[in-house]
């Protein structure tokens, strides 16, 4: 496997803008870029970053998304069960806003 495929979330910190429309497969260098770009590089790669929604350690192989959550930055797995409560989730939020 070269890369994965990586729904990015249209929700990023200020600043921080990425393409969402033309940015489809994310390569691990390119995650590792991301994730150094929102300071989440550290926490990655000591495997504490957990799911928003089930709470299990996010790392390369289950790594779904990444948003952006009352201005922290949330990571989601790729639990069928996860997916669809982050699309809830945002779809809730663009709303509101
Ligand atoms: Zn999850």
């Amino acid at each position: 496997m070269t890369g994965r495929d990586i729904p990015w979330s249209p929700v990023l910190p200020d600043g921080l803008t990425v393409p969402n429309s033309s940015i489809h497969a994310v390569h691990d260098d390119d995650l590792a870029d991301v994730l150094e770009a929102l300071g989440l590089a550290g926490a990655f790669g000591r495997r504490e970053l957990r799911c928003k929604f089930c709470e299990v350690v996010v790392d390369e192989a289950n790594l779904y998304s990444i948003f952006a959550d009352s201005g922290d930055i949330k990571v989601v797995c790729d639990k069928p069960d996860c997916v669809k409560a982050l699309l809830r989730y945002t779809n809730q939020r663009t709303t509101i806003r």
